[in-house]
């Protein structure tokens, strides 16, 4: 049988059927439903957090936040990320500068913000890379000190706790991803979060495209609601999300035993990690390319994520950045999902151990 890098969890499809059932009862099928209001309290509650505003994916809360918040200018971001993250930035016309990442925690490397802030600088957009955070204490100091917009990237961080609380209580602005291969998710959707109430509404307003009521409008806005469909699998699926997250946990305790010859993520002081990755960092690409062929030639199939660098992307006007270019061409995401056998994660570290 074929082992991916990841397999979506599935709730019980009868639990499923029932949250279903309560659309077919209302017919009400999009437009902030009761469905997608139960799953926003129930998310709130589980997270313990201020506000949330869920969205069709995780793409378009990245937007809507740069639309606000970066206004155009210059936003500092790491390379080291999936495309979305400087997509969105060059989609709503802002100009991404890149600054490479620390080689342990593999998040934007705070330490070189500074130089890369100029009087265009109006926003920083930084990713908690596999769930990691990134150093909030640091990015914060120098947003003040510059007058800038934080935003996280934090797709991958559901559940994730830094200092106790909810990694989505940092920054300006927190973003996250309910994509089907995401730790928590509702087929497609996300989530923006914000602790400022006015930001908060502007984001609100926003994503329905600004509306006030039927007949008036706060201002612009785009299509970023989720729907009832999608609100129906996270209410499914939240309930075993615990399970998933202790299942995830033994495999990953399982790699890191077995694979403590190869560099692994090291995970930030004072967070709460979610195991929504096991990312690998070998020593050479040269290393890399012989475990995903090994792997491969047995219909196992990790995941070069991410690579490439996104300052090197074709559309991307990026400085070189030396060490996530170097990291991306050597970091591999091995298989990591519920149900994953115990049989095959001893095939899987058989095969790149050498
Ligand atoms: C998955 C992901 C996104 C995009 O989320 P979608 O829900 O697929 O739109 C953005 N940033 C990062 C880092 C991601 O991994």
């Amino acid at each position: 049988m074929k082992i991916n890098v990841t397999k979506s969890y599935l709730p019980p499809k009868e639990e499923y059927i029932e949250l279903l059932k309560k659309i077919w009862d209302t017919n009400w099928v999009t437009n902030r439903g009761p469905l997608v209001l139960d799953l926003e309290a129930k998310l709130k509650s589980y997270l313990n957090i201020k506000n949330i505003i869920l969205t069709t994916n995780g793409t378009i809360p990245l937007q809507i936040a740069l639309k606000i918040l970066g206004k155009q200018g210059e936003i500092i971001t790491t390379p080291f990320s999936y495309i979305a993250t400087t997509s969105s930035i060059i989609w709503e016309n802002c100009f991404p500068v890149f600054v490479d990442i620390d080689p342990e925690y593999l998040t934007i490397d705070e330490t070189k913000i500074e130089a890369a802030v100029t009087n265009k600088t109006t926003a920083i957009l930084a990713t908690h890379v596999y769930g990691n955070p990134c150093n909030i204490e640091k990015i914060e100091l120098i947003a003040n000190k510059y007058d800038l917009k934080v935003i996280y990237d934090a797709a991958h961080a559901f559940g994730v706790k830094y200092k106790n609380q909810s990694i989505f209580n940092f920054g300006d602005v927190s973003t996250c991803s309910f994509h089907a291969t995401k730790l928590f998710h509702t087929g497609e959707g996300g989530a923006m979060f914000c602790n400022d109430n006015e930001l908060n509404h502007q984001l609100f307003y926003s994503h329905n495209f600004g509306h006030n009521g039927t007949l008036d409008f706060h201002g612009l806005g785009i299509n970023g609601k989720i729907s009832e469909l999608q609100a129906a699998m996270g209410l499914a699926v939240l309930p075993h999300l615990e399970d998933v997250i202790s299942e995830r946990k033994k495999i990953v305790n399982f790699y890191k035993t077995e694979l403590k010859n190869i560099k692994h993520l090291k995970i930030r002081e004072g967070a709460e990690w979610n195991y929504s990755y096991f990312p690998v960092v070998f020593e050479t690409e040269e290393d890399l390319l012989r475990a995903e062929k090994n792997l491969n030639d047995n219909d196992i199939t990790p995941r070069r994520y991410f690579y490439p660098s996104l300052n090197t992307v074709n559309y991307v006007n990026g400085n070189s950045m030396p060490i996530s270019e170097s990291v991306s061409k050597r970091a591999l995401c091995l298989p990591l999902y519920v149900g994953l056998e115990m049989e095959s994660i001893e095939r899987i570290i058989k095969l790149i151990k050498f």
